[in-house]
């Protein structure tokens, strides 16, 4: 068995960041009002603010799920419907939580590829129905970066944005690893979201480094009426919030959320450029974030489970590795040289 110190099945397997902590700790001082009423939850949005040089409307929640989810319920009405990759996190991993929290607005899917609409496919979904039979489409999600670590360019998401536009779309990003993807393009927040049509932002805390939290950016401030009702209502109300907020204004300030987004891309590059050319092996998606999809023989993957190696191969049998916050070079290092053993002996 290998000596394994970091899984790289998934960015949740990693802890939480010193800046993330520190700010918790930092927040753990005397007593202060409940719900959202503090020093700590008005900082942290105005750092967002700051951040996206926008003044746009902040709320926190638990988790990805209930961000998504709340968000998009918060764009459509009941009989609405909201188009996405049929890739999406949405559409494959939350339990049905969208249609569950819009009371049924329907998640309408395209095949892509490596995860990623096109202005053309949500054209035709758009407008390819307009009797009273169909759920009438309202919202457009896109995952940045998406699921299997591609990036939407600003040109992409621009373009993605006029036909939303045109069409009377409003445009949600799943931004999940929203740090990978600004540490990826080298782009300012601003550039990534508001400035390029996107009317509300899920900002993933928990893979960036947090020990949990998301955040919900309304750049579009009437789309977020009532959307504290529905957080409070669906449970995501934190009594405690300074906890909640407080690691965001850690990792914001400090620089950290890019930092960190950055080493996790890194560490991807640095996986792949060592199994690249390795001949048999394929890498399933171009390695643009911090995921890398391995495409190998079936005595490969067994291999590197019996050295210990852990990984899903949930997307067309391939092993994905993601990498986190804090990815350790020389762990990636142990892993390439395990994968490229096992290939010698193939
Ligand atoms: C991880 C993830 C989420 C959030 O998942 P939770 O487990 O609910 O926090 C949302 N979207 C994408 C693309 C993800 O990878």
């Amino acid at each position: 068995m290998t000596q394994i110190t970091q899984q790289f099945a998934s960015d949740n397997y990693a802890g939480i960041c010193p800046e993330a902590l520190a700010a918790m700790q930092e927040a753990n001082q005397g007593y202060v009002p409940a719900y959202g009423e503090d020093i700590w939850t008005t900082r942290a949005a105005d750092t967002f603010r700051t951040l996206f040089e926008k003044d746009c409307d902040v709320f926190f929640a638990f988790n990805g799920t209930a961000a998504n989810a709340l968000a998009l319920a918060s764009l459509c009405q009941s009989y609405n419907s909201v188009i996405c990759s049929a890739q999406a996190h949405v559409e494959t991993d939350e339990c049905g939580a969208p249609e569950f929290f819009s009371n049924g607005s329907k998640l309408l899917t395209v095949p892509t590829q490596g995860g990623k609409l096109t202005p053309d496919a949500i054209r035709a979904l758009a407008t390819g129905r307009t009797d009273i039979h169909f759920p009438k489409p309202r919202a457009v999600t896109i995952t940045q970066p998406t699921e299997t670590g591609q990036i939407y360019t600003l040109a992409e998401i621009q373009a993605i944005s006029a036909v939303c536009r045109e069409l009377g779309l409003h445009l949600h990003m799943d931004g999940a690893r929203f740090a990978n993807a600004c540490a990826a393009l080298g782009c300012s927040p601003a550039d990534m979201t508001w400035k390029s049509g996107v009317d509300v932002l899920c900002f993933g805390g928990t893979k960036n480094g947090m020990a949990v939290g998301e955040a919900i950016l309304f750049f579009d401030r009437t789309l977020a009426e009532g959307f504290d009702y529905r957080c409070k209502q669906a449970g995501q109300l934190a009594s405690k919030m300074r906890f909640l907020a407080a690691p965001w204004i850690g990792v914001l300030e400090s620089g950290a959320w890019l930092r960190n987004g950055q080493a996790a891309n890194a560490a991807a590059a640095h996986l792949a450029q060592q199994i690249t050319a390795l001949e048999g092996l394929e890498l399933m998606f171009p390695v643009e974030a911090n995921a890398v999809f391995l495409k190998a023989p079936p005595a490969l993957l067994d291999g590197l489970r019996e050295k210990g190696w852990r990984f899903y191969t949930f997307i067309g049998g391939g092993a994905r590795f993601m990498f986190a916050w804090d990815a350790d070079l020389a762990q990636v290092d142990t892993l390439a040289s395990d994968i490229k053993t096992l290939h010698a002996a193939l």
